[in-house]
């Protein structure tokens, strides 16, 4: 298992990059830490898999280095690096077996058969395939071909790092949840350094310890999925992770109060921000009320959906989101939606300002 350092890393497919726009990648320092599991989530095209394959060698970044544990891989190949990809589709040997598929990464680096028989019977367990390893790969349905992949992927235990780039693309919906269940145990059994790359919110918060989430070649923040809920760095971020996302108004700021039109809305604390000022509030900190105080709205639609409601209101032309509990009946009277100064974070052209005197 190996420390990843990036350092000023940043790609472009072009030969000849002039500004920033040209970067898949832009400039970007960070350290995997040995044996986190983290999740690389962002919308398609943002450059998770651009990142991915740097790290493990199928690209060569236009600038940057990379290490493990302070070793410069940066120009060093795959087969060097120590680690175990696992692509969005399917890359088995059809010729071969399953078992043949499985106990390849091992056969190739000498391993004795009693080990690797432990090991491809332990794997095919956890992807659910005893019953199939005399088969071959040829033939089966591009799930149960892909499902080989991530075996293959996990079958040893002597990696740097494994790299997951959307495994569960191609695999049926009522496994995914199944094989999102083993490749956590498998980080709680041996500990690997884990980069999962998804665009799916609910399969990153529910994988990881960290989420780097990607926006537009950037790293717009690295969290906690709790901190990405509470503090997201960027109106991405917000607007990406929860269901429904933040709601963002347009706001003046002015210390420790902001504008929404002539309203005139109390925030947690002091800020000084400049350029174009936004405050962003989550559903859950959205109260619904009634007479004068608070922002104009008007309920349009309440959504059922299971454990919560959704309640969907115009302010202004601009559709808000609030959540409300199961049972909760929405008053007849309501005219007004207000918040809850500690749900509230102000940003400043997209990125979050931290309150004076607060740590970030
Ligand atoms: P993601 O994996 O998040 O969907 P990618 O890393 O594949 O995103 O792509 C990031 C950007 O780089 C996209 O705009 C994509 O079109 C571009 N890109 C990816 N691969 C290549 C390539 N081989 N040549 C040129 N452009 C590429
Ligand atoms: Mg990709």
């Amino acid at each position: 298992m190996a420390k990843i350092t990036l350092d000023n890393l940043a790609h472009s497919y072009l030969p000849n990059p002039q500004t920033e726009a040209d970067f898949a990648l832009k400039a970007l320092n960070h350290d995997w830490v040995d044996g986190e599991a983290y999740a690389l989530l962002g919308s398609s095209g943002c450059g998770k898999s651009t990142l991915l394959n740097i790290i493990s060698g199928l690209l060569i970044p236009s600038q940057g280095r990379v290490l493990f544990d302070g070793r410069d891989v940066t120009t060093a190949p795959t087969a060097d690096r120590n680690i175990a990809q696992v692509f969005q589709f399917p890359v088995v040997y059809d010729t071969m077996s399953v078992r043949q598929n499985l106990a390849f990464p091992l056969k190739n680096r000498g391993m004795d058969a009693a080990e690797i028989a432990r090991r491809v019977q332990k794997v095919a367990a956890m992807i659910d395939m005893e019953a199939q390893l005399d088969h071959k790969a040829r033939g089966l349905t591009a799930d149960a071909k892909q499902k080989i992949s991530l075996g293959r992927g996990m079958v040893r235990e002597d990696v740097n790092a494994l790299l997951f780039d959307e495994p569960l693309t191609v695999i049926d919906p009522h496994m995914k949840w199944e094989l999102r269940t083993q490749l956590k145990k498998l980080h709680q059994d041996f500990g690997h350094t884990m980069i999962y790359v998804t665009h799916d919110q609910t399969e990153a918060l529910t994988f990881a310890d960290k989420v780097v989430v990607m926006y537009d070649g950037r790293v717009v923040q690295i969290g906690t999925p709790q901190e990405l809920f509470e503090r997201p760095a960027h109106t991405f971020v917000g607007y990406f992770i929860g269901s429904p996302g933040m709601n963002l108004f347009d706001a003046q700021i002015d210390g420790a109060q902001a504008r929404i039109g002539d309203v005139t809305v109390p925030l947690g604390g002091s800020y000084a921000a400049a350029g174009r000022t936004q405050i962003g509030v989550r559903p859950e900190f959205i109260q619904l009320s009634s007479g004068d105080a608070g922002i104009p709205a008007s309920v349009r639609r309440v959504e059922d959906v299971g454990r919560h409601k959704i309640i969907r209101l115009d302010v202004g032309g601009q559709t808000i989101n609030a959540v409300a509990p199961e049972g909760f009946e929405i008053p007849a009277d309501t005219n007004r939606i207000t918040f809850a100064p500690e749900g509230i974070n102000v940003y400043a052209d997209d990125w979050r300002v931290t309150p004076q005197g607060a740590a970030a």
